[in-house]
């Protein structure tokens, strides 16, 4: 046998993610992975870099500071390796075999890989033409569903999801199965968290991360807020040192609260920069439609998204082609980057 005989055959079968980095591009405009455009900076030079030793399991600053942040306890943290590794804890933890996990495409594509290199099957709920849950076929599609994995803001559509449907999720959902609710954009809005919500439900999960607003994508840094009943048996399933000590270290710096202050200085502006970047484009003729966004990125259907999404990947400009996800033909996801790289952006679409 071969060597790609001898792994398994879901492996056999799998399309690995396509992460921006993977799908690769020359340039130097990116914003086709919502990172923040610049990078905060740390002080490591007067710190103990002894490395013999192996670091805490779950790093108490990291814990501490991510929990005042949150606004919840210690007990409700799990701090992993982005929140990418959450997301495949949490279908280890509780999928057995022949049980399912549901998504609700066009969503974040890491729920599907994640449960297929796991070997569990998933089922699909697309959601509504308004990007919004579709509560009755959920309800019909629940049995043997195990993990329900939702996104608000959802990427790539940068829509909210409606709180009262979550919470009619969350209730059809109980004693049955877990939710993850994906946070990873929530600092562009943060009224809209559930996090207030974990008092009242145990099989509630919510997946958080430095990725996105705190400009630290480099870093490998994501959390699960949960009740501790979740939390303790996700402890049981994850590595048993999954932060390196200097990423335990620069994560604790950047939960400090002038760590917290910095990084709502760089939602707002990324949120102004937003506003600027949908009113340059509605300009161009060769846009169809904006979709509205309460998160670092937007979504924009084009009339022929193709040829413009290789024009400007051509001139050094990456964005996300989202032309093969459900129901976005001609639609790019463009990451909001600084001032100067929009304005890269509108001059570009405004050449073509
Ligand atoms: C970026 C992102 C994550 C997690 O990213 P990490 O870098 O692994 O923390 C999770 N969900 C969504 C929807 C994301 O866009």
């Amino acid at each position: 046998m071969t060597i790609a005989q001898l792994s398994r055959k879901n492996i056999q079968a799998l399309t690995p993610y396509q992460s921006a980095r993977r799908l690769g591009g020359k340039g130097d405009v990116w914003l086709n992975a919502n990172e923040y455009p610049t990078s905060p900076t740390f002080d490591l030079t007067d710190r103990d870099r002894t490395f013999n030793r192996y670091p805490e399991p779950q790093p108490q600053a990291v814990v501490e500071g991510y929990a005042r942040y949150a606004g919840v306890r210690p007990e409700n943290v799990l701090v992993s390796r982005g929140g990418d590794e959450s997301i495949e804890l949490i279908i280890r933890a509780f999928c057995e075999a022949d049980d399912t996990v549901l998504y609700c495409p066009p969503t974040y594509g890491m729920y599907a890989v994640s449960a297929e290199t796991c070997g569990i099957a998933c089922k699909t709920v697309p959601l509504t033409v308004d990007f919004q849950l579709n509560l009755v076929e959920i309800e019909r599609q629940l049995d043997g569903v195990k993990v329900v994995f939702v996104c608000s803001p959802n990427n790539p559509t940068g829509n909210l999801l409606k709180r009262s449907d979550l919470l009619e999720l969350l209730q059809m959902t109980a004693g049955r199965a877990i939710v993850v609710v994906d946070e990873a954009y929530i600092e562009f809005c943060p009224e809209a968290t559930m996090a207030t919500a974990l008092a009242d439900y145990p099989h509630l999960a919510i997946i958080r991360t430095l990725s996105k607003a705190f400009g630290l994508a480099g870093l490998r840094c994501g959390f699960t807020l949960a009740n501790a009943e979740l939390i303790q048996i996700l402890q049981k399933v994850i590595a048993p040192y999954p932060l390196p000590i200097p990423v335990a270290d620069i994560a604790a710096q950047a939960l400090q609260p002038n760590g917290i202050a910095q990084m709502q200085r760089q939602a707002a502006e990324i949120l102004a920069n937003r506003t600027d970047l949908q009113k340059n484009l509605a300009n161009s003729p060769l846009v169809e439609y904006i979709f509205p966004s309460e998160a670092n990125y937007i979504l924009v259907k084009f009339k022929e998204g193709q040829p413009l999404f290789n024009a400007l990947w051509d001139q050094g400009i990456i964005l996300r082609n989202q032309h093969n996800a459900l129901g976005l033909q001609n639609c790019i996801r463009i990451t909001i980057g600084t001032a100067a790289e929009n304005a890269k952006v509108i001059q570009a679409i405004l050449n073509i």
